[in-house]
């Protein structure tokens, strides 16, 4: 299947003809960005500020995991002039325009390349755990090379970006030394009634986590064992949280929260955002926020 989409993708980047993106194609002179997730838009603009078009390729609201690009989406990247995206296994489709893009002027930027990254267990497969941005250390990496790359394909406003990033940069650290002072003296044990794609988090500030399946797992029903197991963690170590993410259906967060009384509250894995909350302009710093609030009261 890849190696179809891989072979449909080389066709679809021969046949467009080069990039249109740059120089006086740009009407308005401004760089055009495009990315794949919620995190790299975000991180991307909050860099750029007004100084270049930010494009998100992933629709809101959508499942980040089951996501191709469609052709009006290989357009739009050929068009730009960065592209950013987590790549890895995350993008498995980013390594076929990656080969071309001597073909185009479009420079892309893989994520995953810039971050320590941590590898995940899997029934003995090992694979590179790709929620990256959820640790803001990590993010703080991805915001360093995006104001690196702008600087130099704009180097009349390297200063801006650089400024952008110091800004972004301070804001990271505190979201960084509240989450440390939080996990420092604490019970550091999490339980999670759903997938659990805080690996970088936990990582981070040492967090214990018990999780119904691990990373962003398609599997969707636990075992008896996992469930019970769930249970009994929170019964024995005094844990009064159950934590869901945003796309759960919180069908096993209820009956364990049922069985213990532990309260239910979320953690939003930054994978995508709503339409509404677009419009609002929400950013990855608000929703780390409220997890860390989250967090706060799961910790006590
Ligand atoms: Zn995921």
């Amino acid at each position: 299947m890849r190696k179809i989409l891989s072979f449909i993708l080389s066709i679809i980047i021969l046949v467009i003809p080069g990039c249109a993106g740059n120089d006086e194609t740009t009407q308005n002179n401004k760089l055009k960005i495009v990315t794949t997730i919620f995190p790299l838009y975000d991180f991307a603009k909050q860099i750029a500020g007004d100084r270049a078009e930010v494009d998100m390729l992933l629709p809101t609201g959508r499942e980040a995991h089951s996501y191709e690009p469609t052709v009006q989406d290989i357009i739009k990247i050929n068009e730009s002039d960065l592209f950013i995206n987590i790549g890895g296994s995350a993008d498995p489709w980013v390594e076929a325009i990656s080969k071309d893009e001597n073909k185009s002027n479009t420079r892309i930027m893989s994520a995953i390349n810039v971050v320590d990254t941590i590898k995940e267990n899997h029934h003995d497969i090992y694979s590179v755990d790709e929620h990256i941005w959820t640790s803001p250390e990590n993010a703080e990496d991805i915001i360093e090379a995006i104001a690196n790359l702008l600087a130099q394909m704009d180097p009349k406003n390297k200063d801006f970006y650089e400024k952008n990033e110091e800004i972004y940069s301070n804001k990271l650290d505190k979201l960084d030394e509240k989450f440390e002072r939080l996990t420092k003296n604490n019970n550091k044990k999490i339980v999670f009634a759903d997938r659990f794609p805080f690996k970088y988090l936990a990582e981070e500030y040492n967090l214990e986590y018990f999780s119904a399946f691990p990373g962003c797992s398609s599997e969707s029903e636990p075992s008896a064992a996992t469930i019970s197991q769930l249970i009994e963690t929170i019964k024995n170590e005094n844990i009064n949280v159950v934590f869901y993410t945003e796309t759960s259906n919180q069908k096993l967060a209820d009956t364990i929260s049922g069985e213990t009384g532990a309260k239910k509250l979320m953690l939003h894995s930054c994978h995508s955002v709503t339409d509404e909350q677009l419009k609002k302009g929400i950013t990855y710093l608000e929703l780390m926020e409220n997890n860390y609030q989250s967090l706060k009261e799961g910790l006590k």
